[in-house]
C-alpha cells in the first residue's frame, strides 16, 4: 500500500473505531460514507451485510440482509466475514470486486480484513441498539407500545407544543368474534394490515400504539382526522397473501383534540380523556366515534361504579325475577310466562333497560342470565314440590352467550341441578349480529331441542330481522315485537297489516308457534284474532308480576278476554 492510501486507510480505521467508542455521535449515514471510501480504496464493487438475532434464525435465513453498496453486477467474492456477538447474534459481511479486477495483495487483504471486522462491530452494535429499542418501545407483536405513545407526546410537546394534534383511543369492534370466525393467526394478520393502514393515513408526524389486545391509542395532526375516522368507521382488510380474502374491520374511538395553550403534564392526563371518551363511544349505539367533552370523565367514573355495584348486586340477591303471563286469547288461559329481571337497589326498583346494556358491555350479563335461570328453576321445583300448577317459563339469554363454547352444558347443568323437567323451560334469544353468532345459535337451538327445551326467537320485527333466522333455525316459537303490530288506525290492507298477518301465516305454515308481545288494548287483541295469532303477552292482561302475585294468579290461571 503506498503512503497516501495508507493514510486514508488509517483515517477510515479511526472513524470505524470511533463508531465503537462514541456510538452516540456516529450515525448510519456516516457509516455509509465510510463504506464508499473503503470501496474506493480497495476497488470493491459490492458490500452485503447480514444480521441475525440468533444463530438459529441464521440457519433458516430469517434476518436482515442489507446491500449497502452495489456498483457492478458482475462481481466475485473477495472476502467473507462472520462474527457471533456475546448475545449470540450473528453478523456477516460479504465483499465483492469486479470480475476482471486483479486480486488484492496479501497486505491489503489483511488491512481490509481489519476494516471489515470494525464494520461488523458497528453493525452488530447498531442493530442490537435497535433490538433494545424494539424491546423497550414495541410489544411482542411488533406494535409500538405505550412507552412510544408517551415518548411521542413528550417530544412533540418539547418541539413546539401539542396544539394542532389530536390524541385518540380505539377498540376494534367484534374482534373476539372475528378471531373465532377466521382463526387467530389470520385475525392477527388482518389486525396488522388494518393498523398499518391507519398508521399510513395518520402520516409521518404520528404514532399508533397498542395498549393490549385490540385496544390502541394514537396521536396525529388534526388535518388527518377525517381520513382516520373514515378508516375506523369500516374498511375491508385482507388477511391472506393473495389479498383476496378480506374481513371488514371497524372500531369505536374516542378523540381529544388538543386545545391551544394546552399545558402538558403527563401522558396519563391525555390517556384518561381518550379512554373515557372511547368507552362512551362503545356505549353509544348511534355513532362509532366521539370527541372528548369535559363531563365524559365523570360519566365514565360513574359507569364504572355502577358496574361494580351491579356485580355485587348479584351476590347480594338484589336482582329478582318477575313473571309476565302469556295468554291464549281464544280461552283466556295462561299458557306460560316470561321471566323478567328487576333490580332492587337502595329502596328503588331499577328496570332492565337501565342496566342490561351496561351489563352487556362486559360479560357480566352472562352471570345475570344464569342467575335468572337458576332462580326460575328453583321456583318451578318448589311449585312442583308444593303440588302447585307449574307452567312453561321463558328465560331471556343475551346474544353475548354465543361466544361461549360450553353454553349448552351450562344451561342444562342449571336445569338438571333443580331436576326441572325440560319441557317447563323455554329459552328466548334475539337475532345475532354476526355470521359466527348465527352459526352458534343454530347449533344451540338444535341442542336445546334435543334436550326437549323450548326455544323462542325474541323481538322478531325489531331492527332488521332476517328471514334466514326462521328459515335456517328450527325455533319452536316466534315472538313478534309490538312494533310490528298494525296500529289501531291502520287499514286492513295497509303495508303494516299485510306484513304482520303474513308473518303470522308463514310461522303457522312452518309449524312455529306465534306470540305477540306488548298487547295493551282490546283492539289489538281483535287484530291478533283476525290474523290468527292466538297467543299474546301484554299489559292488557298483566304487567310482569313479583313471584308471590304470580303464584296467586297460577291458582286461577285465567283471564277475561276483553
Ligand atoms: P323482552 O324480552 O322483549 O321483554 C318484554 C318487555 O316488554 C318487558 O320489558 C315487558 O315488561 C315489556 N312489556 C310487556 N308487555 C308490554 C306492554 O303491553 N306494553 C309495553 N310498553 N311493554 C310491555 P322489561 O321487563 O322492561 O324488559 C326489557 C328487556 O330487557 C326485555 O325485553 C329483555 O330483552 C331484557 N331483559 C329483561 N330481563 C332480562 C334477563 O334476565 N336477561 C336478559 N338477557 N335480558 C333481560
Ligand atoms: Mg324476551
Amino acid at each position: 500500500m503506498d503512503k497516501k492510501r495508507e493514510e486514508i486507510y488509517y483515517r477510515l480505521l479511526e472513524k470505524m473505531t470511533d463508531s465503537m467508542t462514541d456510538p452516540e455521535n456516529f450515525a448510519h449515514d456516516q457509516y455509509i460514507g465510510v463504506l464508499s471510501e473503503i470501496a474506493d480504496l480497495f476497488r470493491i464493487s459490492k458490500i452485503v451485510t447480514e444480521f441475525y438475532k440468533t444463530v438459529s434464525q441464521e440457519k433458516i435465513g430469517d434476518g436482515e440482509i442489507v446491500v449497502d453498496l452495489d456498483k457492478e453486477k458482475d462481481s466475485k467474492v473477495i472476502l467473507r466475514k462472520r462474527f457471533v456477538t456475546k448475545t449470540m447474534a450473528v453478523v456477516k459481511a460479504t465483499l465483492y470486486a469486479a470480475k476482471d479486477e486483479a486480486p488484492l495483495p496479501e497486505d491489503e487483504l489483511a488491512s481490509l480484513d481489519i476494516l471489515t471486522r470494525a464494520m461488523l462491530s458497528f453493525i452488530s452494535r447498531n442493530r442490537l441498539q435497535n433490538a433494545v429499542e424494539q424491546l423497550g418501545f414495541y410489544d411482542e407483536s411488533g406494535y409500538p407500545n405505550l412507552r412510544s405513545f408517551k415518548r411521542f407526546l413528550e417530544k412533540a410537546n418539547e418541539n413546539g407544543g401539542l396544539y394542532g394534534y389530536t390524541a385518540g383511543c380505539f377498540n376494534l369492534k367484534n374482534f373476539t368474534l372475528i378471531n373465532q370466525e377466521i382463526g387467530r393467526e389470520k385475525a392477527d394478520v388482518a389486525m396488522k394490515n388494518y393498523i398499518s393502514l391507519i398508521s399510513s393515513l395518520a402520516g409521518y408526524d404520528s404514532v399508533v400504539c397498542r395498549m393490549g389486545s385490540d385496544n390502541f391509542v394514537l396521536v396525529f395532526r388534526n388535518e388527518r382526522t377525517k381520513k382516520i375516522i373514515d378508516a375506523l368507521s369500516g374498511m375491508p382488510v385482507s388477511y391472506d397473501k393473495k389479498k383476496d380474502k378480506r374481513v371488514l374491520l371497524s372500531a369505536n374511538a374516542g378523540f381529544f383534540r388538543i386545545p391551544e395553550g394546552y399545558v402538558y403534564k403527563n401522558h396519563n392526563v391525555i390517556m384518561e380523556k381518550i379512554v373515557s371518551t372511547a368507552m362512551m363511544a362503545r356505549q353509544n349505539e348511534k355513532t362509532l366515534t366521539l370527541f372528548y367533552e369535559e363531563d365524559f370523565s365523570d360519566i365514565t367514573a360513574r359507569n364504572v361504579q355502577f358496574l361494580d355495584k351491579m356485580s355485587n348486586a348479584i351476590d347480594k340477591g338484589e336482582f329478582r325475577v318477575f313473571y309476565q303471563p302469556k295468554i291464549d286469547i281464544r280461552t283466556g288461559n295462561i299458557i306460560g310466562a316470561e321471566a323478567l329481571c328487576r333490580w332492587f337497589c337502595d329502596g328503588k326498583v331499577i328496570m332492565p333497560e337501565e342496566f342490561i346494556p351496561q351489563l352487556e358491555q362486559s360479560l357480566e350479563i352472562c352471570r345475570l342470565d344464569y342467575y335468572m335461570l337458576d332462580m326460575v328453576c328453583r321456583d318451578i321445583r318448589r311449585w312442583l314440590v308444593e303440588g302447585r300448577k307449574a307452567i312453561k317459563i321463558s328465560v331471556n339469554l343475551s346474544r353475548k352467550h354465543l361466544v361461549d363454547a360450553d353454553l349448552i352444558d351450562h344451561i342444562m347443568e342449571i336445569i338438571d341441578k333443580h331436576e326441572v323437567p325440560h319441557r317447563y323451560i323455554e329459552i328466548e334469544m334475539m337475532e345475532p349480529s354476526t355470521d359466527f353468532g348465527f352459526n352458534n345459535l343454530k347449533k344451540l337451538v338444535a341442542s336445546l331441542q334435543e334436550e326437549g327445551v323450548y326455544t323462542a326467537v325474541d323481538d322478531f320485527g325489531k331492527g332488521y330481522s332476517s328471514l334466514n333466522l326462521i328459515r335456517e333455525i328450527p325455533w319452536n316459537v316466534l315472538k313478534i315485537d309490538r312494533s310490528f303490530l298494525p296500529l289501531d288506525t291502520d287499514k286492513k290492507n295497509s303495508t303494516r297489516s299485510l306484513i304482520y298477518s303474513n308473518v303470522v301465516a308463514m310461522a303457522r305454515d312452518l309449524g312455529i308457534e306465534c306470540i305477540t308481545v306488548g298487547i295493551e288494548t282490546a283492539k289489538q287483541i281483535e287484530t291478533l284474532r283476525n290474523c290468527r295469532c292466538y297467543f299474546a303477552q301484554g299489559f292488557v292482561f298483566d304487567e310482569p308480576l313479583p313471584v308471590s302475585k304470580f303464584e296467586k294468579k297460577l291458582e286461577n290461571p285465567h283471564y277475561k278476554i276483553p
